[in-house]
């Protein structure tokens, strides 16, 4: 019998997560930040097409991009349904990742550590670029290092 309050749990946070690797993939191979602009301040998403600053109703993942029938809300240009696929794929791992390690600590890891993972495969091969990548291994080897203490603490009490 297969719980499905965890799967659906997992697949949420998994297209929340997917939300998150979209906006790497997207920010980092132009040199910025995946979270602050170089002007302090949060990095706003912008339609790619007409520059228009998207309101967080634009941006709620998958439900929005339905709703507008994947277009922008202010130009009416089809908007790439790519990061959709991302996203849907993503939280499809994420209920798989749920499923297998429950909601626990691992699983939690597991879903933090997925956007950095999929999005240094994406990154490398689109762009084929390594150096851009730097950062985001740093930060996937600082969650590594988190989960294999954490695990060194579990197993020792
Ligand atoms: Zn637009």
């Amino acid at each position: 019998m297969i719980e499905y309050t965890p799967l659906f749990l997992g697949f949420v946070s998994g297209i929340v997560m997917g939300s998150f690797t979209t906006a790497i993939v997207h920010r980092v191979p132009m040199g910025r930040s995946f979270v602050h602009s170089k002007n302090d301040g949060v990095e706003r998403s912008s339609c790619p097409s007409c520059g228009h600053v998207l309101a967080w109703y634009d941006l709620i993942p998958v439900i929005s991009w339905i709703s507008l029938m994947g277009r922008c809300r202010y130009c009416r240009r089809p908007i790439g349904g790519r990061y959709v696929a991302i996203e849907l794929f993503m939280g499809i791992l994420g209920a798989i990742i749920i499923h297998i390690l429950g909601i626990t600590v691992y699983g939690g890891l597991a879903l933090f550590a997925l956007p950095f993972i999929v999005s240094i495969l994406f990154i490398f091969f689109r762009y084929r670029e390594v150096y851009m990548l730097k950062s985001l291994g740093k930060t996937l080897l600082g969650i590594l290092v988190l989960t294999a203490l954490w695990s060194a603490y579990v197993l020792t009490v």
